[in-house]
């Protein structure tokens, strides 16, 4: 993306900056606002922007430690192009160690959303109209949950050449070509 000024949430990010952000759109069942963190960092050079997410699922907790630990050691600090990290999407489902959303309903089958749907899907909402216009590259983590085992993956589009090929940086045990899934942050990104 060869922006020279890159805004995100009404905030400019200079090249070379890093910043952290808020998300703050719905409340808890109380007043207070829940606060879903974003941190975003820029290199000194033009390049392409990764968003990396983890807790779509708020009880799949190992990716959230994996971007957490990302931005711990600092490899989210790009030479070139912007790395923004949201370690926990679903802050609501985390809380309640729960896959979905207090309303009841799972994040990841409510893409794009809505400004006037259920909670889940006006935040979905918001994170396509104020995120998505940016990325370039997305890595999206899940783990197994509740009673799900899952094996260590990556999973692609079923023609997508080019995510295969970075799919392969990672030497994951499976690559797996996966259908899409409808109504994920995946399916919007790709379509
Ligand atoms: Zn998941």
């Amino acid at each position: 993306m060869l922006n020279k000024e890159i805004e995100v949430l009404g905030q400019i990010i200079a090249k070379g900056k890093g910043v952290q952000l808020n998300l703050d759109i719905a409340k808890l069942h109380t007043p207070i606002k829940i606060q879903v963190p974003i941190i975003v960092e820029r290199g000194k050079k033009e390049g392409p922007t990764l968003l990396v997410t983890g807790g779509i699922h708020g009880n799949e907790i190992n990716g959230i430690e994996i971007v957490r630990q990302l931005i711990s050691k600092e490899y989210n600090k790009p030479e070139l192009g912007m790395v923004i990290c949201i370690p926990v999407v679903n802050v609501f489902g985390f809380l309640d160690q729960a896959r979905q959303f207090p309303d009841g309903r799972d994040l990841n089958r409510v893409f794009p959303g809505s400004p006037r749907g259920s909670l889940a899907s006006r935040f979905a909402y918001h994170i396509i109209k104020e995120i998505a216009p940016l990325v370039d590259y997305c890595i999206d983590y899940h783990t197994g949950g509740d009673s799900r085992f899952i094996v260590p993956q990556v999973r692609i589009g079923k023609h997508d050449i080019a995510s295969l090929e970075l799919a392969k940086v990672f030497s994951p045990s499976f690559i797996i070509k996966s259908a899409r899934r409808e109504k994920s942050l995946w399916e919007t990104f790709i379509s």
